[in-house]
This record gives structure tokens, sequence and C-alpha cells, in this order.
């Protein structure tokens, strides 16, 4: 029976974003068998989500300039001979195969190659009533509007740090949301310092004054150095809290003011989600400017693993244009070890100039330590497992401040979201270290939540 489920493939792609539909394209041109996995409904990632077949939107989501590679990227993968299978969930993987669930089923990939493009995932920073509904991250406000055409709410203020933030207001405002407020935590000084690899970089210019057009035509001030403090409201938000921060983040309380909102987006900036390459043995890095943990790669995108290679978020916050050019990259890559072609120098140099240009971004907008000091010893921290600030606190204080430590004191991170939501900005909180490399997450089989007749019923290796 589960050999009915088992797919052979010469090259498997984790992700039908950006990164793994340009590393598809080329690798089907090329004659290869691929097979894409990809948990959403439809190809385009996160960046170029589409609705699901036969919904629509409340209006028509305004595009910035660089939507049209998307849209062109699209086009290609869906004439291609790539076999995508959607709504497929990998839950565990060894160089070689990928598990995966679709449809409640058990599935097996063999595969000679695996591209991993997973993309990342929003990073949150508890503050007072975040927990409340009609909070969310800016990320997830996204997957609302413009993956499912629902209007949110009448009045939202949308605050955190760094690009995404943008996108998410012009979400917003096409979906005919009154947008009261944009608050960049950052200061306008410290954005700066992106200038000189922004400026280098056309597509990335044209992209800023897109949307600093959008703004001013909806009126929306980008208040640089404000963040949110805190959420209030009965059953669901009704007013946010919002105030000026200091230099590093923490909130100058005396600015506060209250302003009736509800919906709020709270977008800090995203986290590589390298789950799938640790289980796989890959080696990973810390990087400083974008505050996580990212897999390490080769010039030609090859992971320390042999046959598995790696593009986009996976590899550092970089954003729509990286994921693409090093999606490229590491098919070049596969082509080079199927059949010995080279990798041509263009391919390489693009993707380093696009990574350049990005890491420079990630600088700019680097999580601000202070802004670990809007949670309250009643705040929850780990929402799946409802721990309040003073709890984490307590157990790093009794068992030490590492994640492990911290886990097994008070179960932060032990719940169904397994730390993707809280394990970011645990260790800052709990043992009161905000500027400290976090550990490594502790991923373990089923990376993804699926039923246990999928892991019981799984094809053999
Ligand atoms: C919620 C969210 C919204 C974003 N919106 C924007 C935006 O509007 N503008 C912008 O410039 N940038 C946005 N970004 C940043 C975005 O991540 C990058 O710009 C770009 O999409 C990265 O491309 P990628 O191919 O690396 O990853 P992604 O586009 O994130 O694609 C990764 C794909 O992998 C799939 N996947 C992950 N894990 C598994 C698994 N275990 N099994 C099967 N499938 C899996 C996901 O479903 C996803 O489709 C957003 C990021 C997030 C997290």
């Amino acid at each position: 029976m589960s050999a009915d489920r088992v797919l052979q493939a010469d090259v498997g792609i984790v992700g039908a974003g950006p990164a793994g539909m340009a590393a598809a394209n080329v690798l089907a041109a090329a004659g290869l068998r691929v097979v894409v996995l990809d948990e959403g409904h439809r190809a385009g990632g996160q960046i170029f989500r589409q609705l699901p077949v036969g919904s629509h939107n409340a209006g028509a989501i305004a595009e910035p300039p660089s939507h049209h590679h998307g849209h062109a990227l699209l086009a290609t993968f869906d004439q291609s001979r790539v076999t995508l299978r959607c709504g497929a969930s990998v839950w565990d993987a060894r160089p070689g195969r990928l598990w995966f669930e679709q449809d409640g089923a058990s599935w097996l990939l063999r595969c000679r190659h695996i591209v991993l493009a997973p993309g990342a995932y929003d990073r949150c920073i508890p503050f007072p009533g975040w927990t409340l509904p009609g909070v969310l991250t800016a990320g997830a406000l996204q997957v609302m509007v413009r993956g499912f055409g629902i209007v949110p709410g009448k009045r939202a203020i949308v605050a955190g740090s760094g690009p995404l933030l943008l996108p998410t207001v012009t979400a917003l405002l096409s979906a005919g949301v009154h947008v009261v407020a944009a608050l960049e935590a950052s200061s306008r000084w410290r954005a700066l310092r992106a200038l000189p690899g922004v400026l280098g970089n056309g597509a990335r210019l044209s992209e800023a004054f897109w949307y600093a057009r959008q703004l001013l035509k909806a009126g929306v001030r980008l208040r640089w150095g404000w963040t949110i403090f805190g959420c209030e409201g009965d059953g669901r938000v009704q007013r946010a809290i919002i105030g000026k921060v200091d230099r590093s983040g923490r909130p100058r309380r005396e600015t506060a003011q209250t302003v009736d909102v509800d919906v709020v987006g709270a977008g800090f900036g995203l986290v590589p989600s390298i789950e799938l390459g640790l289980h796989l043995g890959c080696t990973s890095r810390w990087h400083e400017g974008g505050a996580g943990h990212a897999l390490v790669v080769d010039a030609e995108q090859r992971t320390s693993v042999e046959n598995v290679f790696a593009a986009g978020e996976i590899c550092g916050i970089g954003g729509a244009e990286v994921a693409m050019a090093e999606g490229h990259l590491a098919a070049h890559a596969v082509l080079h070890a199927v059949r010995g072609t080279a990798v041509p120098v263009a391919v390489r140099k693009k993707a380093r100039r696009e990574r350049g240009a990005a890491d420079a971004m990630l600088r700019a907008f680097a999580p601000l330590p202070g802004l670990h000091e809007l949670a309250q010893a009643d705040t929850v921290v780990c929402r799946c497992e409802d721990v309040t600030l003073a709890t984490a606190q307590a157990a790093a204080a009794l068992y030490g401040s590492s994640l492990r430590a911290i886990k097994v004191g008070c179960r932060a991170g032990m719940g169904p979201c397994q730390a993707r939501i809280c394990g970011p900005s645990l260790q800052a909180l709990a043992g009161r270290e905000p500027t400290r490399a976090m550990d490594l997450p502790v991923v373990q089989v089923p990376l993804k939540a699926v039923r246990s007749e999928t892991i019981v019923n799984a094809p053999p290796a």
C-alpha cells in the first residue's frame, strides 16, 4: 500500500517561493525530473502569494515593481514540466529522501539532490496585549489580505521594524482598511545605513520610491523611532498604546498615547526557517545583523551536506530578489553535480550582488535590544503553553538561560509551534540578555504538525 505513495525525481525542492521556483525552472528546462513540495495551496511563496482558485480579493492589491518579476517567474513555472505538490508538508528528511503529508496521506519522495527553499517566519517581540484577537504579525496580516482576500478590520496600526512593514501597509490600504499610522522602531539615521547598499541597486531604489509614493498618496505617516507599547480591549483589540523609543529601542513611557484601532500588525523582521536544514545535518551560523541562525552555503549554494543545496531566506533574510538569484545559482550547482557543466560566472555574481545589498538592509534594521523591555511581568511570552514573562524569568534564574533550560524549566517553546513564535526572543526576555546570540533551536521529527497516522504509515526509506 505505502509503495503507491513513493515518488521518484532527480531533484526534490522544498518550497515554491521565489527561490524554489527559480531553481525548478532552470532544472526542468535542462530536462531533469523535478518535484516541488509546498505546504501552501498554490505556488508563489510569501511574496508572490496567490489566492486559492475561485476566490477574490476585496480590492485590487497594489503591487510594487518587483512583482513583475514574480509574474514572469510564476508564468514560466506554470508552463514548465515541474511536478508541483501543493498542500504537501515536509515533516522528515534525510539526504536523498523527503517525507511529506498531503491530503492526510503519508508520502515519500526519493531524489538524488535536494534544494531547500522553505523561506522564513515572522519574528515576534511580545508586548502587553499582543495575544488579543485582532493583533497579528505583519506577515499573518498579509496572508489574510493577499492570500485569502479577508478584510481584517476598519482601523489599523502597523508597528515593528524593517522593510516588511511597508508591504503590510499597502496590503491593508488595498483592502480598504484605514491605516492610522505606521511605526518604525529604528531611527531614520540608523536606517540611512542601508543607503549605500540601496543606492547601488536600482531595483531596490525604485521599490523604496514606490512604497514612499503609496504612503504619501494615502496620507499615512511613517513615524521613525516609534513603536507599540501595548494593546487593550474587551475580548479583542480596541486601543493601541504607542510611543517613542530611544536609540536602543527602550520605550520612553512618558511619550505614550492611545489610539483607537481594531487591527494591529506587529512585524519585527523575519527569522530563517532552518529546521529542515538542521535536521539534515547542515552547518548553520549565527547571523549578527539578522539576529537569527541561517544555513551556511558555499559560493554556489551547496550546504555542508553532500547533494543538499539551499537558497533564499533559509540562508539569511534577504527578500525576493536574493531568493530568485540564489535559486538560479543553486540549480546551476545541481547541474554541475549531475552533468559537470560550469556554473555561469554572471549567475554567481548576481547572487553575490543581491545578497550584499540585502545584508546592508538587514544591518540597518537589526532588532533593537531595548524592545524586549516592552513585555511586563504578566505578559504571556509563550502563547502555546501560556507562560508569562515572570515565569520564564524565574525558570531561567533557577535552571540557566540556555533555550533548553528555559524550556525544561517552564515548558515555554514546547507547544504546537515548537518555539517558532517565542523561541527567537525567549532567551533575550527570560535571561535578560537581549544582545546575546540565541541558542540553535532544538529540532525534532515531525518538523511540521502532521497526523500521527502519517508518521506510523510513512513509506520506508
Ligand atoms: C508571512 C510573510 C510575508 C511576507 N511578505 C512579503 C512581502 O509582501 N514583500 C516582501 O518583499 N517580502 C515578503 N516576505 C519576505 C519573503 O520571505 C521573501 O521576500 C521571499 O518570499 C523569500 O523567498 P523564499 O523562496 O526564500 O521563501 P518563501 O517565499 O517564504 O517560500 C517558502 C515556501 O516554502 C514552503 N515551506 C516551508 N516549509 C515547508 C515544509 N516543511 N514543507 C513544505 N513547504 C514548506 C512555504 O509554504 C513557502 O511557500 C514575507 C515573509 C513572510 C514570512
